[in-house]
């Protein structure tokens, strides 16, 4: 059916022609979808300047009952900006850095901003925006609330949802919600911006954020410890936090599969250790403090750690080169994964406590169901987060593989409910985890998301099809 030509130039007439693309080669990049898994089409991509726009287009496509996707920098992993006909709102040019406020540690921003903008205006003010992850060059904002998403540093600052004071939203109808407070105390009711991080584009457009910020870190000492055994990983994460408090701001598992994979496929990765090891731990320490004895503390976590048997060798970065080596062996695995052949991949999460058991669990249960298999665990284990992938067996085909993937994600997903865990930690539902979420959550809450869609969404054209 053609597309309604009143509603293109209701929006051009919004947007203006700069704003509006109907073509389907410009509208490419819009239509990405980051792993390859499905494909997205759309009649036309509109991309206000402004909220004022934002709330225009949404009115027009409300008043037509006209599907809206929203679309941030398209580096979601679940699928979340899939779209099958109707209208792409991209946020791109919603890209305006409003206010850096150092003294009340907040900036206001437009929701299209890139995050590693963000974090580089917080820098200029002596001030960080701790939310870091791989894809902070071209992941935005306004996506990274939407998918409340969690990256390296959720140990010492939490998730996204923990980095929010204030929202502005433009719900289906096209009215808009002033949540935008700078406040740290305020309970006047429900904190209704909670609904709309991590719903993912379905409950409304979120145009503007008001986002904590925090002393810059001074000083950052990053090591690489190499572990005998996987269960000595705990060991060391408690040793470190007991000595080092909150100066711990990451602690990530990297498993010596991931290393292998690493040297392997990707130019730049080295193995810094003479001799393999059979999982490593990445820590990273800061401090808002010049020349704080980072090193020292962690000298004597380690020297301890070497004692009890728990730390066999270890790196320091003496650099910040150095330190992006180091970096880089953690970045690259989902790469170099990619890279090996087809993998099939799990975010999950389950206490800290239980990490190591779900991971030695996880790998015999689904060793036993394919031999030859091979587990690549690694991830944000100081906050619960693994990144479970499973690298297909060097002699089998891909196709083959593939074709065993909900057979074993079931394997791996009945472990994770059974440990009290999340089948999904931190990368959000979208349209591909749907059907797992049906299937895990509770009718109660399946419900309850339900009926707060119904009242914010009754027609069902915000980001339908994701989620519930
Ligand atoms: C290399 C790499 C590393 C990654 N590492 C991590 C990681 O460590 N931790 C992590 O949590 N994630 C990670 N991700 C996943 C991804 O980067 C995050 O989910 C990110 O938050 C998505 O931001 P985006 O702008 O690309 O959103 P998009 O993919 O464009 O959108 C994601 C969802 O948000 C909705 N949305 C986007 N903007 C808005 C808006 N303004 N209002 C309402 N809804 C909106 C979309 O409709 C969609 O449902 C990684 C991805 C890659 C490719």
């Amino acid at each position: 059916m053609a597309f309604d030509q009143k509603l293109v130039a209701a929006i051009t007439e919004i947007v203006g022609v700069n704003g509006v693309i109907t073509n389907v080669s410009d509208m490419a990049p819009y239509l990405h979808e980051e792993r390859g898994l499905a494909e997205s089409s759309a009649d036309l991509v509109a991309r206000p300047a402004n909220t004022a726009e934002v709330a225009a287009v949404v009115r027009a496509c409300a008043e037509t009952k006209t599907p809206m996707v929203p679309v941030g920098g398209s580096t979601g992993l679940t699928g979340g900006t899939l779209a099958s006909g109707g209208v792409l709102v991209a946020t791109d040019r919603l890209n305006k850095i409003i206010e850096v406020d150092a003294l009340n540690s907040t900036m206001t921003v437009e929701t299209g901003c890139i995050l590693a903008d963000l974090q580089t205006a917080a820098a200029d003010q002596d001030c960080l925006f701790p939310l870091s992850l791989g894809a902070e060059g071209s992941c935005r904002i306004g996506g990274n609330l939407s998918t409340n998403a969690g990256g390296i540093g959720v140990l010492r600052y939490g998730n996204t949802r923990d980095l929010v004071l204030g929202l502005e939203v433009v719900l289906p109808s096209g009215e808009i919600w002033d949540g935008l407070n700078a406040l740290r105390k305020d309970n006047t009711g429900y904190d209704l911006k909670q609904l709309f991080i991590g719903a993912e584009g379905t409950l409304g457009i979120i145009t503007k954020a008001v986002l904590k910020l925090f002393p810059a870190p001074k000083t950052t000492m990053t090591v690489l410890a190499a572990l005998p055994e996987l269960t000595a990983i705990l060991n060391l994460f408690e040793a470190t936090r007991q000595l080092c408090g909150d100066r711990l701001t990451a602690f990530e598992l990297i498993s010596r599969i991931a290393i292998d994979l690493g040297v392997a496929h990707i130019p730049g990765v080295i193995d810094p250790f003479e001799n393999a090891h059979p999982c490593y731990a990445l820590v990273e320490l800061t401090s808002p403090r010049a020349n704080d004895e980072l090193r020292t503390e962690i000298e004597t976590v380690l020297e301890k750690a070497f004692e009890d048997g728990i730390v066999t060798d270890a790196v320091f970065a003496e650099s910040d080169a150095q330190r992006q080596e180091l970096w880089k062996i953690r970045e690259e695995i989902p790469a170099a994964q990619t890279r090996e052949g087809a993998s099939i991949k799990h975010d999950i999460s389950v206490p800290v406590s239980q990490t190591v058991a779900f991971i030695t669990e996880a790998s015999k249960q689904i060793t036993q169901a394919l031999p030859g298999i091979r587990p690549c665990p690694f991830g944000h284990i100081g906050d619960g987060n693994i990144h479970f992938n499973l690298t297909q067996p060097a002699e089998m085909t891909s196709e083959d593989f593939m074709a065993q993937a909900e057979a074993l994600t079931r394997i791996v997903y009945d472990l994770v409910v059974e440990m009290k865990g999340s089948i999904s930690a931190e990368h959000g539902i979208g349209a591909f985890k749907r059907k797992e979420l049906a299937h895990y959550a509770s009718a109660t809450k399946i419900d309850l998301m339900r009926s707060i869609k119904q009242a914010l969404d009754p027609d069902n054209i915000m980001n339908p099809g994701k989620i519930v």
